[in-house]
């Protein structure tokens, strides 16, 4: 079966990515909601053809902690993804002063259950672990998207990446990283403790208020010390995890296997948190916040 645009119906824009916009659709023989993601990219037939057939095997990547895949096409120079429609959107609009500790301790959870997934069965690295790409549903749930499935996608990703918030790895930005495109499972490993400390205090951990430019927040990241979460509001245990994924030394940081059965995921996992009510909590925030 193959999806196409025929079929959707556009109901509204859901966000802006840096390749394009992504909107809500609704599928109509399914007659289900969709995230319809357009990345517009300026590439050849051959290459957009490579891209739809490496994505084919996300129609494998079943697991509770990772948006569902649909299928992809393109028309013209746009690749279109279509995905899982998280009604709560994106972690960092969930944030507005940080979020409480047991609340963090379950996302953790769930972001280390999806990497881990993506490595063990689907041999994924995600190369982009931050907080619009984890997204959030009224269920409460917890699931990951934007991964680097397809090489050649990734390729031509790569090449136009520019941000002015880096999630990216010292070794990253040094060019050391290892693998055959520089990276490794490591380097997302950091991206998780960065992204970590960003959710929890409600804010992008390096301060960027002083720096004149991009070059600036990479020279701290490669040269300072990495950020951490403040003792006084959290407990020894999350401190610890957060410590373990920024180190600055890649081969330092534990795998997903050792962070799994870190003591701080393992009272996340035990402990009942009620994720439906925080996130119809902060998504009403959200929206009140938004409103003129
Ligand atoms: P970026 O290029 O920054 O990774 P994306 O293009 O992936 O951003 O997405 C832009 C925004 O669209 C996200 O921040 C999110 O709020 C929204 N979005 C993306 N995918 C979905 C989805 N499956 N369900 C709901 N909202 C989504």
């Amino acid at each position: 079966y193959k999806i196409s645009m025929a079929e959707m119906q556009v109901e509204k824009v859901l966000g802006k990515g840096q390749f394009g916009v992504v909107h809500l659709v609704y599928h109509i023989p399914t007659k289900v909601h969709m995230a319809l993601k357009e990345i517009r990219l300026e590439l050849n037939q051959r290459a957009l053809q490579q891209i739809i057939m490496e994505l084919d095997v996300l129609h494998k990547a079943r697991s509770p902690y990772i948006v569902d895949f649909y299928g992809a096409f393109f028309i013209e120079s746009c690749v279109y993804y279509c995905m899982e429609y998280m009604d709560y959107e994106s972690l960092d609009r969930l944030y507005p002063a940080g979020i409480p500790e047991a609340i963090l301790g379950k996302i953790a959870l769930s972001v280390v259950k999806g990497l881990r997934f993506l490595k063990d069965e689907m041999n994924i690295i995600h190369r982009d672990v931050k907080p619009t790409n984890i997204l959030v549903n009224r269920k409460g749930e917890v699931k990951l998207c934007d991964f680097g499935v397809s090489g050649e996608l990734n390729q031509s990703l790569a090449k136009t990446h520019v941000g002015c918030q880096s999630y990216m790895a010292p070794e990253r930005i040094i060019g050391n990283g290892g693998g055959p495109d520089g990276y490794t499972i490591q380097s997302d490993v950091w991206s998780l403790g960065l992204t970590i400390i960003e959710v929890g205090m409600g804010r992008y951990p390096y301060d960027n208020s002083g720096f004149t430019n991009i070059f600036d927040q990479l020279n701290a990241i490669v040269n300072g010390d990495p950020p951490s979460l403040p003792a006084d509001r959290y407990s020894k245990s999350a401190c610890d995890f957060v410590a373990g994924c920024l180190k600055k030394n890649a081969n330092e940081r534990p795998v997903y296997q050792d962070l799994l059965r870190h003591p701080w995921l393992l009272e996340a996992e035990q402990t009942f948190v009620d994720m439906e009510d925080w996130a119809a909590r902060a998504h009403a925030l959200f929206l009140a916040r938004n409103k003129r």
